[in-house]
């Protein structure tokens, strides 16, 4: 069945009791038995739930996976992810990653004794020359955040074969409608499902994909052991929301490239991240990799206070964190996601106080347009 199918139809039909089209929200803790020895499959909403359950399983069959995990928030999936390593083990993660991930490997997990590096996986050599002794997986994120650079996930593969690691991928910006990591070899898929798959600004959640058995019962022992489910309401919610994925999709990645496109002529603008133009340096690899390009733009103003500037002028478009909404968000990475990575790492990364992040949402684009030539007009004036 197409990808657009299965995405219209998430969690229908499930309720052969009542015909119900969408799926029921069960909102239960515990179930009642047979009799010794037997069950309905659900015990106890922490280990199962079948809200949660349409919820696993819809977003396992987007990704091509073996089985999927509903967490109460995105950080909370990669908390659980993290968990399937101990003391002594390393991880090699994409430089330029979410600031909570950098966050949680620093200021957590480092106390259990869980190395980190952080590499540009975008540069296949130095992956490689990171990779050491104890190297247990590659962490990845493509495109990156918020510089937008694109890792070559069929290459990353290899290596992770070769060196005998895990690939995990966080594919929250692209969503499985565009890019399927475990079809190209990757072994773990995550999402926070708070962005494109919920794609509404209205619920936190968490996804892990695994791509075989022996992960899935891993995982499920995490989410299970430690117990950071997503309920049944916000189960529901991300279903509701999973619904529109595809024309969401495409929508906001014709808005993007249309924006993009505008930001590189205005001479205001002194850089646009994003992989969709084709002067982006690893425009090809994405191409090749993904069925589209995203609707996560970047890009850098003359100065601080051109930013500070720009944030407050603008009036469609909001000054907010988060990012996969049908609502247009612009926000500051260098005080808001990516605050906790330290001054000088972030400057070397190009995290400098002029850069802006966008997410653009499904509004005309011809508005969205005129709101950021206003602000960036008003930054002239003033
Ligand atoms: C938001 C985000 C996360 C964390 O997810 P939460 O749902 O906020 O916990 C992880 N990775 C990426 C790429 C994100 O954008």
């Amino acid at each position: 069945m197409n990808m657009e199918t299965l995405i219209a139809q998430a969690g229908t039909k499930r309720d052969p009791s009542t015909g119900s089209i969408s799926t029921p929200i069960y909102q239960n803790a515990t179930f009642e038995h047979p009799e010794l020895g037997a069950s309905t499959g659900y015990d106890y909403s922490r280990t199962g739930n079948p809200t949660r359950t349409a919820l696993e399983e819809c977003v396992a069959k987007l990704e091509g996976g073996h089985k999927g995990f509903a967490f109460s928030s995105g950080m909370a999936a990669i908390t659980s992810i993290l968990f399937l390593f101990k003391p002594g083990d390393h991880i090699v993660f994409s430089d330029d990653l979410y600031g909570g991930t950098y966050r949680i490997a620093e200021e957590i997990f480092r106390r259990y004794g869980l190395e980190a590096t952080y590499v540009d996986t975008s540069d296949i050599e130095a992956t490689e020359n990171a990779i050491r002794k104890n190297t247990r997986a590659l962490f990845i994120e493509t495109p990156t955040n918020p510089l937008m650079k694109i890792t070559d996930l069929h290459a990353m593969n290899l290596l992770a074969k070769k060196y005998g690691l895990l690939t995990i991928v966080d594919n929250t910006f692209m969503t499985p409608y565009l890019q399927q990591p475990i079809l190209l070899g990757a072994d773990i898929v995550l999402h926070s499902a708070s962005k494109y798959l919920g794609g509404h600004n209205d619920v936190i959640a968490g996804i892990v994909v695994t791509a075989n058995e022996k992960l899935s019962e891993q995982i499920g022992k995490l989410q299970n052991g430690a117990g950071a489910i997503l309920g049944p309401q916000d189960s529901w919610l991300v279903l509701r929301g999973l619904k529109t994925l595809a024309v969401r999709m495409e929508r906001q990645q014709e808005n993007a490239l249309k924006i993009a496109s505008w930001l590189k002529e205005q001479d205001q603008v002194k850089k646009v991240y994003y992989p969709g133009l084709p002067d982006h340096p690893q425009h090809e690899i994405c191409k090749r990799q993904a069925r589209g390009f995203g609707a996560m733009i970047s890009f850098e103003v003359q100065s601080k206070e051109s930013a500070a500037k720009l944030l407050k002028s603008v009036s469609l478009i909001s000054f907010a964190e988060s990012l996969g909404g049908v609502e247009s968000l612009i926000t500051y990475p260098t005080t808001q996601t990516h605050a906790d990575i330290p001054q000088s790492i972030r400057e070397e990364r190009g995290i400098n106080d002029r850069l802006l992040r966008l997410s653009v949402g499904i509004e005309s684009s011809v508005d969205l347009i005129e709101d950021l030539k206003t602000a960036l007009k008003e930054e002239v004036l003033t």
